[in-house]
């Protein structure tokens, strides 16, 4: 099993991934690769050593280039994920769909919007379609299965395509049920080899914690029958080097013990995720993109066959600076269930958006490269905007539950106020607010440690309160109020600001209680008075946005099939 391998190699990939010279000189590993031998991971970690200076970064990427155009099929794959669901068990700390993340988006697909979403995506001309999810208990493979069966059907009755999967880690009978469904390939990354670093980004209790499972689903998936696999990390959750230097090694073990050569190769890099601090800013372990094009490269070198998979993760501009003959690339992405049918709604991690498919399809085909999967488009009823009937909206339990949120951002500010030294006149208020919280009616000196108590418990109930909202209001308005409106560009920019300020806020509100924690030790206030003082005012300038935009509204019927 790769997992015991590891074990044993894991030091020499650290070793590799540190060195700062050259085992061998770039030319004569440029003509390893041009021979299309492939290159081992101390070849590798040569190339990153000499990267260190930026002219041989450029030597690399034309030598990558060269090796593509030589051995290479001369087309360019395109593929369209289709999410089915967006619950999940899990708690990936970089993820979107963590469970834990209040302001996610929580859809399941059901069958009969996955064929009317379908019908849309073949209509468009696409016929490489990725099914994928997160790892939601109601959504085991038996169930993929049938979506896997449902696709296959639907390519087949279009003139055939390709099916593949990205899902939780499965048992090998589980696979078998796929491939017998009709699925054609797997797609799985590791996330991180590193197993400390694993560990910290899989929080304690996610059933994808189990690292082992993951790293020898391979072994599964091949035994069961399906030799076209997709292997890779997500680049930002440890050290680059190591991680692509262990990607290298797994595939050429793959190699060396099943004679398979991996299928696509994986370069998703960390990016900004709705409701996740920690994808939001850099760490030490951010990748750049000068670094991306280096590891863009490598691969390239390294399975002169094999198809790297552009995301739109990444801008147009880049992606198609880089990709290459035999490549995949996805132009059509939507991250949450059923959202090509309700368009731009935000999924699971940030995406860019890409020219029409058909001008890039122009852009590859002026280089000389073929699109494949990507057929002429079609006329399709599912189309959005379609079916839609007007209805005037009904403001009246939005305004109710604004007016009810009001209140609350009152009583914070009550409780903030609790917080700052007061001259003796106000004393009642504050004993007022102690018997609101709970608490005795104390005189005297008591009376200071009476306040800091009484604020402190009506602050908690009160980030309760906020964190309770962002998963139920700002959800519903997002999944029924929002997309309903008419699609008008002046509306649009307003929406994505809202929906930018729920986000914002579910981050203000992690800061204001961490920022609790330290007032307890610290006793000084001013850091958490200033704060709320911030978030109470841009809560109540978007309740007062919100609003404005209310009477502007004439909303379009809502599909009901999507199941929340
Ligand atoms: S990465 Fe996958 S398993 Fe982890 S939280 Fe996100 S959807 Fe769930």
């Amino acid at each position: 099993m790769f997992s015991q391998f590891l074990v044993l190699e894991h030091n020499r990939i650290e070793r590799l991934a540190a060195i700062s010279e050259p085992l061998r000189q770039p030319e004569e590993i440029f003509r390893t690769a041009e021979d299309g031998r492939g290159l081992e991971a101390e070849d590798v970690a040569s190339l990153f050593a000499a990267a260190r200076d930026r002219n041989r970064r450029i030597e690399i990427q034309a030598a990558a280039n060269r090796v593509r155009a030589r051995w290479a099929a001369k087309t360019v794959e395109f593929i369209i994920p289709v999410y089915l669901t967006s619950f999940c068990q899990n708690e990936c700390l970089y993820c979107g769909y963590r469970q834990s993340n209040p302001i996610a988006e929580r859809v399941r697909l059901g069958p009969e919007d996955f064929d009317k979403q379908l019908d849309l995506i073949l209509s468009w001309g696409h016929r490489q379609i990725e099914l994928v999810l997160s790892d939601d208990p109601e959504f085991g493979p038996e169930t993929v299965a049938r979506y896997v069966a449902a696709t296959r059907s639907k390519l087949d009755a279009w003139g055939g395509g390709v099916v593949a999967l990205c899902s939780p880690v499965y048992q090998q009978q589980d696979y078998v049920l796929l491939r017998e469904a009709g699925l054609d390939w797997v797609v799985e990354w590791q996330e991180t080899y590193d197993r400390p670093h694993f560990d910290r980004w899989h929080f304690l209790g996610s059933a994808k914690r189990n690292y082992e499972s993951r790293v020898d689903l391979w072994e599964r998936v091949i035994a069961a029958g399906i030799h076209e696999i997709g292997l890779g990390v997500l680049l930002g959750l440890y050290d680059f080097r190591h991680d692509v230097l262990a990607v290298i090694e797994h595939a050429n073990y793959l190699r060396r013990t099943y004679g398979i050569e991996p299928h696509a190769l994986g370069i998703p890099r960390l990016k900004p995720a709705r409701g996740v601090l920690a994808s939001q800013k850099p760490n030490r372990f951010t990748v750049s993109d000068d670094d991306f094009r280096l590891v863009v490269s490598v691969y390239h070198m390294a399975f002169p066959t094999s198809r790297l998979f552009f995301n739109t993760r990444e801008s147009y501009d880049l992606n198609i600076s880089l990709v290459t003959a035999g490549d995949l690339f996805t132009v059509d992405c939507e991250t949450l269930p059923g959202a090509y049918l309700r368009r731009h709604l935000p999924g699971q991690f940030s995406t860019h958006d890409y020219p029409p498919r058909r001008e890039v399809k122009a852009k590859l085909e002026q280089r000389g490269l073929a699109a494949q999967y990507l057929v002429e488009e079609m006329p399709c009823e599912a189309a959005p905007g379609a079916p839609a009937t007007e209805a005037a909206i009904d403001e009246k339990p939005w305004m109710e539950q604004h007016a009810q949120i009001r209140a609350r951002l009152q009583d914070w500010e009550m409780a903030l106020a609790g917080l700052k030294p007061r001259p003796s006149g106000t004393r009642a208020k504050q004993e007022e607010l102690g018997e609101k919280a709970g608490l005795e009616r104390l005189s005297g000196d008591g009376a200071q440690t009476l306040e800091r108590q009484a604020a402190d418990v009506s602050l908690r109930e009160i980030m309760e309160y906020f964190k309770t909202l962002l998963a139920t209001h700002c959800r519903q308005e997002e999944s029924e109020l929002f997309p309903a409106f008419h699609p008008d560009p002046e509306v649009n920019s307003k929406l994505a600001a809202l929906r930018a300020d729920h986000e914002r806020f579910g981050i203000d509100l992690d800061k204001f209680e961490r920022q609790m924690v330290s007032y307890g030790l610290s006793k000084d206030p001013t850091v958490l008075l200033t704060l709320g003082a911030r978030i109470i005012r841009e809560m109540r300038g978007h309740l007062e946005a919100e609003e404005r935009l209310l009477p502007l509204a004439r909303l379009r019927a809502i599909r009901q099939s999507y199941i929340h």
